[in-house]
């Protein structure tokens, strides 16, 4: 007889714990978010007319119309000169090289230079190479970076045999996120970043109430699918979120004697 009732008290027991199991199951997928459209919601349309769209008219943009820029574009750098550009550090003219073949080398241990004008969302055409004679290993290779806002850097590294830490390697949002691929051409040759970005917004305490996104394009292979941006991109200790309205597109100078070249340079503003 207590062997029955210890046999039953199991089985109640053992029943009890798969109900608690299927009820979490439950709440974990009621707790679940599903997406309604509410535009697309009640009763269906049956003439074609009805989920037809006139207004706003998106604007017009000629894809090619300056020298294969897109004409709403600013050209930030055609080669002739860096009028849109200073120093960094001290907004005085910039002091990197201006070469004959339309393109600019940073010039070493001078500092960093940035746009004159600021910037909030933008898609952002740059085209870089790294010298063929490269000097130095991993981070000492051709290291240079194309930070949105002044502040969130897109690694330039030459990372062809020459491995790094994945979160800094070429076309990485420094110490944040991995690319998704490695897609450099060789040495020497010219590589193409188009950037898609959406700054952060803050409240008026100065928190942060959204964070940055990008998606980056590395010679046409994608890299960066939309990732969050968690803050700026030092080298030591965390991300930082200060408040910050827009800011210029700032290219670096690592101090190594990277010897990256730039050119052909362009910005479109976002809505
Ligand atoms: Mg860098």
């Amino acid at each position: 007889m207590r062997g029955i009732i210890l046999t039953l008290f199991i089985v109640l027991l053992y029943s009890c714990k798969q109900h608690e199991d299927s009820s979490s199951i439950e709440d974990q997928q009621t707790k679940s978010e599903v997406i309604v459209y509410e535009e697309y919601s009640g009763i269906e349309p049956t003439e074609p007319e009805a989920t037809k769209i006139y207004e706003p008219v998106p604007p017009t943009v000629a894809p090619y119309s300056q020298n294969g820029v897109p004409s709403d574009a600013i050209v930030l750098f055609d080669g002739t000169s860096f009028d849109q550009w200073m120093m960094y550090h001290d907004s005085t003219a910039v002091v990197w090289h201006l070469n004959d073949d339309g393109s600019m080398t940073v010039k070493d241990k001078t500092g960093d230079i940035r746009t004159k004008k600021n910037f909030g969302d933008v898609q952002l055409h740059v085209e870089w190479r790294s010298p063929v004679d490269f000097m130095g290993e991993g981070q000492s290779r051709a290291n240079s970076g194309v930070f949105l806002q002044g502040l969130y850097e897109v690694q330039v590294l030459d990372n062809n045999d020459n491995d790094t830490y994945v979160n800094g390697q070429v076309a990485s949002i420094y110490k944040q996120h991995v690319p998704l691929a490695k897609a450099s051409v060789p040495s020497g040759e010219w590589n193409t970043y188009d950037v898609f970005y959406r700054a952060p917004e803050f409240d008026e305490n100065g928190d942060k109430i959204k964070s940055a996104t990008i998606t980056v394009v590395h010679n046409g292979v994608l890299v960066q699918d939309h990732v969050e941006i968690k803050g700026t991109t030092p080298n030591i200790g965390w991300p930082k979120n200060p408040p910050h309205g827009k800011g210029p597109i700032r290219l670096q100078d690592h101090g190594d004697n990277s010897r990256v070249g730039y050119r052909n340079i362009w910005v479109r503003e976002l809505q």
